[in-house]
C-alpha cells in the first residue's frame, strides 16, 4: 500500500509557512514504512531539530480505480480517519530551497501516524468534518474539512490521473494551520468531532 499526501489544502497553513497558494494540488507520497507502528512512541530523528506535526483527515481507498471521476470517487472509500504527517521541517526547507524532492522530510521510518478509522455513514457531510490536534492537553490545531481548498472526491480524481489508487491506500488531505515543533515527552491527542482517534508519545 501507499500513502498519497496532499501538501497546501487550507489557505491558512498556507499563509503560516509563507507558501504560494498552488493552482493544482500539491500532492506527495509516503512509503508503508513511514507507518508509525501502533501503540508505539514516535521517535524524533537525529537528522532534524524541528520536526513539526501535522494533523490531516484521512481517507481509506476500498477498490482499484484509475482516472476516477469525482462524481463516482465516493464509491471509493467508506471510512475515514484522522492522522499526522511528522515533517522534519528544518531538512523540508533546505530541500525545497534547493529544488530537490522532500521525501527524506516527509517519508522516514514512522512519519505517518494512522488512528482508529470511523464509518463514513457516521457523518452526515464528508465536507463538514471538525477534526482537531492536542499538544499535553492544549488545543494546538483544528480545523473542519469546508476548508480544505480540494475537497475528497475532487482529491480523488486528482490523484488518480497520475497513481492507480489500490485498495488499502490512504490519503493524508492536508494540515490545517498550527504546526509545530514536537519535543521528547510530549503527548498527542487526535479527536475527529469528539472522538478521541489516536493518542502517542514524542521520544
Ligand atoms: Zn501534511
Amino acid at each position: 500500500m501507499k500513502l498519497i499526501c496532499i501538501g497546501r489544502n487550507y489557505t491558512d497553513h498556507i499563509k503560516e509557512l509563507a507558501n504560494e497558494r498552488p493552482t493544482d494540488p500539491v500532492v506527495f507520497l509516503k512509503p508503508d514504512t513511514s507507518l508509525l507502528l501502533k501503540k508505539q512512541p514516535f521517535f524524533i530523528p537525529d537528522f532534524s531539530n524541528d520536526v513539526h506535526h501535522e494533523v490531516e483527515i484521512l481517507v481509506k481507498i476500498n477498490k482499484v480505480g484509475k482516472h476516477i471521476d469525482k462524481k463516482f470517487a465516493h464509491k471509493y472509500y467508506d471510512e475515514i480517519g484522522l492522522g499526522i504527517d511528522f515533517t522534519a521541517r528544518d531538512l523540508q526547507n533546505e530541500l525545497k530551497s534547493k529544488g530537490l524532492p522532500w521525501e527524506k522530510a516527509k517519508a522516514f521510518d514512522g512519519a505517518a501516524v494512522v488512528g482508529k478509522w470511523m464509518a463514513k455513514t457516521d457523518f452526515k457531510d464528508l465536507n463538514d468534518i471538525n477534526f482537531s490536534l492536542k499538544k499535553n492537553n492544549i488545543l494546538v490545531q483544528q480545523g473542519n474539512t469546508e476548508q480544505m481548498l480540494w475537497k475528497i472526491d475532487e482529491l480523488i480524481e486528482y490523484i488518480s490521473k497520475y497513481f492507480t489508487l489500490k485498495i488499502g491506500d490512504i490519503i493524508f488531505t492536508g494540515t490545517p494551520s498550527g504546526v509545530a515543533k514536537v519535543e521528547p515527552n510530549d503527548e498527542l491527542i487526535g479527536f475527529i468531532e469528539n472522538n478521541q482517534v489516536f493518542k502517542l508519545t514524542i521520544k
